[in-house]
């Protein structure tokens, strides 16, 4: 028999659930904390892990959040949920969705997902409405709809939806057996770096753990609202997974900054890009674009004198490289040449390529 527990079983005791909520699960939590040794010496840290949220089963961290608020809304009797999303969010909202047997709608900012998201959702047989303007205005829509409409909203601003998330928090508790000195994530909404604050607090209050983490958060460059403290009307970054130029969840994200005498800055795209491909050469992960901005962000706290270089850490990464194909491609260049399925060619090129 396989070991693998639901998550909404594995962490029952510590969510919002009653005898009545349905038992969602497509194999989300439990993903693997990969230790990353020479990323950390890269670095320069002590140690670092890395929580690979890419093995979720649509591929990023949203799934922890989206099955306990998709089971929640359809034990409420739902038969309709709606999201807003830079792509993520909608894959799993439609992958859950199905599995519950509710239809999803999902608004996104058309032109500005990647397309492998895009036919990701649209292969779980989400309804898609591309929205003409940014990820911002499209929340702003779905949240007006969801008001006014018997449709249930599963963006990160549903409270259940971070409930859920505290799981990774629990998870890197378990697997580690102790509580990192600090855990690095991007920002895009802002939902994920409270939700993992209240996670470490809950299970230090239930007596599974001792200490808390400095959590450390990193916003793109050209969409660092919470940073400077104003919204950005135009939000820029390669990485469309943060980019959100007023997070659902701002306020919460500098509450839990503040509580843990944490972090939130920025990276530049050229550090997301250059950590990406660290990231999968070095040590053989491959995430998301917007994964990269949390491991690039620690390294500059490091390089800045900012955060302890002989702590132990935690990046979380939040969805998976084949996530953004597109980019990959663009990253990689061309793709080589055809060579003649012949033993002297192929030495040839054995010649010229080791
Ligand atoms: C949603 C998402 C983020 C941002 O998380 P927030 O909780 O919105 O801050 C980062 N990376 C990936 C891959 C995501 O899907």
């Amino acid at each position: 028999m396989s070991a693998y527990q639901p998550l909404l079983v594995r962490y029952r005791d510590f969510l919002p659930m009653d005898a009545e909520t349905p038992i969602l699960s497509l194999g989300e939590g439990s993903t693997p904390l990969v230790h990353a040794p020479n990323l950390a010496k890269q670095i320069g840290v002590a140690e670092l892990w890395l929580k690979c949220e890419s093995m979720n089963p649509t591929g990023s961290f949203k799934d922890r959040g989206m099955v306990l608020a998709v089971a929640k809304a359809k034990q409420a009797g739902a038969k309709c949920i709606m999201c807003a999303s830079t792509g993520n969010t909608s894959s799993s909202a439609a992958a859950y969705a199905r599995r519950a047997g509710l239809t999803a709608i999902v608004a996104l900012p058309a032109g500005n997902v990647s397309m492998s998201k895009m036919a990701q959702t649209l292969m779980y047989g989400a309804k898609l409405l591309p929205v003409d303007g940014n990820f911002d205005a499209a929340m702003r829509l779905v949240r007006e709809i969801t008001d006014k409409l018997p449709i249930a909203l599963v963006n990160s601003a549903n409270p259940i939806r971070l409930e859920g998330q505290t799981t990774g928090a629990y998870e890197i508790v378990d697997d580690l057996g102790f509580v990192p000195d600090g855990v690095c994530l991007p920002i895009g909404n802002a939902g994920n770096l409270p939700a993992y604050w209240t996670g470490f607090k809950r299970y230090q209050e239930a007596g599974k753990s001792k200490g808390l983490p400095r959590m450390l958060g990193f916003e793109a460059e050209g969409c660092n609202a919470i940073m400077r403290g104003v919204p950005i009307e135009n939000p820029e970054t390669i990485a469309t997974a943060i980019r959100v130029g007023n997070p659902v969840s701002w306020k919460k994200a500098e509450a839990a900054r503040d509580e843990s005498k944490g972090i939130i800055d920025c990276v530049s795209d050229p550090e997301i890009l250059a950590m990406w491909r660290d990231l999968a050469n070095v040590e053989g992960v491959f995430c998301e674009p917007a994964s990269a901005a949390g491991v690039a962000g620690l390294k500059k706290m490091v390089a800045a004198g900012r955060s302890d270089k002989n702590g132990k850490y935690v990046a979380i990464l939040t969805g998976h490289g084949l996530k953004d194909a597109d980019n990959a491609k663009k990253a990689v260049g061309e793709v080589p040449a055809a060579v003649k399925a012949e033993f002297g060619a192929v030495r040839g090129w054995l010649e010229s390529h080791l």
